[in-house]
């Protein structure tokens, strides 16, 4: 079903994006590890670029933005659905350039302006009038809450309808990007009472009156990324704002606001096979410069632990980027992806936090010294193995999938 090589039509621009990670990412990376809460300014021009080619049509899906399943995608009827066409698309594009950046710098990445993880959700679930509206904004996305994490069903931020508005009440930790974008997509239950379908997501500006930013954390890795808690106090938010339907139906449970994380995990996964390819590309430039030769050819067993270490991480790592390539691939062809979305996020944040370390470890002093980056792409890599499900929720959703059990049988 998947072809490992990168599709012909889209060689050109993975090459451009890798010029692109090393000149305005990679070459940034230490400066902002060290400089945590400061403002990448760098990253002004580079976002201005991706805007110019989103707005020309030449992006090919390289921000946030290129998640968003085209209407005739979803369309059993359309033409390339009856004449069985098979493409690569937007989501295919944006996986491959995300693998890119992080290659550059994850946390560099997480900070461009207006293409954040709000940004993603905005294009998968938004109807195309508030595509429109919220073009050009740059949005966080606020789901974790002080009482919980990885139970995204648990919110208690509230959202009550006034008039023409909802107001909003409650507190949001470890927002990505919370500080610097300009909007925020805060998940809010409609009614505690009605469980999971009551919970609604909203586009909020924060410019409007009763939104704030309380702090920023200070964090192991990813340091350029700023993560902020948000409270919200009798925040106004234009009805309009609701992305997706406002109605409350038990049947639909969680589907729509969940269908945000079957295009966002391949995402997140890219993030971690780009870091993990960092560290893999550093290890082999030491160990070959220290005389290791790394032998294809040669059964690993008779080869040194440094070269049978690194092609065993190297397939690890193939792996998981075949995973989150038929994860991309399955949400272009309109294939449900819920199951290999997860399948993908799980192993790839598994072999990224699995290889950075033991890249550290292989390199000895050199991988603990702050001389190379192999230490910083260790702590880096870690969130890729939390933010957006954990690996074990991931393995939770994978095994309901497989056992066909709902939440409520397997937790
Ligand atoms: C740097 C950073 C950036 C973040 N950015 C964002 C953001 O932009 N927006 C946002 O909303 N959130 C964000 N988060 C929050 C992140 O999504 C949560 O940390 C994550 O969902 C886990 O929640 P928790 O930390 O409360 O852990 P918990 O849910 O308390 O889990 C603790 C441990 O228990 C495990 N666990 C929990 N439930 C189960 C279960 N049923 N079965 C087995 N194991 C289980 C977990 O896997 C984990 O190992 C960010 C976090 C960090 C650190």
């Amino acid at each position: 079903m998947i072809n490992l090589e990168t599709p012909k039509k889209f060689r050109l621009f993975v090459q451009q994006a890798n010029q692109v990670a090393d000149n305005f990412l990679r070459s940034n990376s230490r400066k902002y590890d060290l400089a945590e809460h400061e403002y990448p300014k760098e990253l002004d021009l580079l976002a201005s670029l991706v805007d110019g080619m989103s707005d020309s049509g030449q992006s090919q899906g390289a921000g946030a933005t290129g998640v968003r399943r085209d209407e005739d995608d979803e369309d059993p009827t359309s033409d390339t659905v009856k004449k069985g066409k098979v493409k690569n698309g937007t989501n295919m594009s944006s996986v491959l350039s995300v693998i890119e950046m992080c290659w550059g710098d994850v946390g560099l990445l997480l900070s461009m302006p207006r293409q954040g993880l709000g940004n993603s959700a905005i294009a998968s679930v938004a109807t195309d009038e508030q595509l429109e509206r919220f073009k050009g904004t740059w949005a966080a996305m606020a789901i974790t809450e002080p009482s919980f994490g990885s139970d995204s069903a648990a919110i208690t931020t509230t959202a009550v309808k006034d008039g023409d508005a909802y107001v909003l009440n409650g507190e949001k930790i470890f927002v990505t990007s919370g500080e610097r974008a300009d909007s925020v997509v805060v998940w809010a239950t409609l009614d505690k009472s009605l469980g999971r379908a009551a919970i609604k997501s909203f586009v909020v500006p924060k410019s409007l009156p009763g939104i704030r930013v309380e702090r920023l954390e200070h964090k192991l890795g990813i340091r350029s990324s700023d993560t902020a808690v948000i409270v919200l106090e009798d925040c106004r938010v234009p009805a309009e704002n609701l992305l997706g339907s406002a109605d409350v139906d038990p049947k639909q449970g969680f589907a729509g606001a969940m269908a945000t994380f079957d295009n966002t995990r391949p995402l997140v996964a890219a993030m971690a096979v780009g870091c993990a390819r960092a560290s893999l590309e550093g290890i082999r430039e030491l160990i070959e410069e220290a005389g290791v030769v790394i032998d294809y050819d040669r059964p690993v067993s008779v080869q040194s632990h440094s070269a049978a270490t690194f092609i065993q991480m190297e397939a690890d790592w193939e792996s998981a980027l075949l995973l989150t390539l038929a994860a991309a691939w399955m949400a272009d062809n309109r294939e449900p992806n819920s199951m290999e979305a997860s399948m993908a996020k799980a192993k790839a944040g598994r072999i990224a936090n699995d290889i950075t370390l033991r890249c550290v470890e292989l390199a000895g002093t050199l991988g603990y010294s702050e001389t190379e980056m192999l230490e910083k792409w260790s702590r880096d890599s870690k969130i890729l193995d939390i933010f957006e499900g954990t690996q074990q929720i991931q393995q939770l959703i994978v095994a309901r999938r497989l056992l066909n059990l709902t939440s409520t049988e397997l937790r």
